[in-house]
């Protein structure tokens, strides 16, 4: 068992960006030659997330359009006065920063629909994101 870490770049385009990274994960699982084990891929940011799900442009619109409206983009937050931005904060806060997922056969071992995207909430921005593999 070994450990290694790669960091990948992400460029978001808009203000709100869900962007499907599963190829350059898997790019990076054959770069590194790990055949068997797990990866943690995780963001640095604190208005962004790393979720699993599927790559289908109507639901994406959908996990868009239903975070909007459980976070609605003005709503007299505290941390606007600071740097305009409590709503990426929040939305991010609600998901998660990271995700694990298995490696199997030199790739990320997902479900048929799944897909690992990570979500930019307070673009556009270059960002970075650090894949961890622990395998052989
Ligand atoms: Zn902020």
């Amino acid at each position: 068992m070994n450990a290694y870490s790669n960091s990948i770049a992400i460029k978001s385009n808009t203000r709100f960006s869900i962007i499907d990274i599963t190829d350059k994960i898997n790019e990076t699982i054959e770069k590194l030659n790990i055949t068997t084990g797990i990866v943690n891929i995780f963001s640095y940011h604190s208005t962004s997330s790393i979720i699993i799900n599927e790559n289908e442009e109507g639901l994406i619109k959908d996990m868009e359009n239903t975070l909007k409206r459980l976070i609605p983009d003005e709503n007299r937050y505290y941390h606007d006065n600071i740097d305009n931005n409590a709503d990426s904060h929040i939305r991010s806060m609600l998901l998660s920063p990271s995700e694990s997922i298995p490696v199997k056969n030199r790739k990320l071992a997902l479900g048929t629909w799944q897909s690992v995207f990570f979500i930019d909430f307070d673009g556009p921005r270059s960002r970075t994101v650090e894949i961890t593999v622990l395998g052989k």
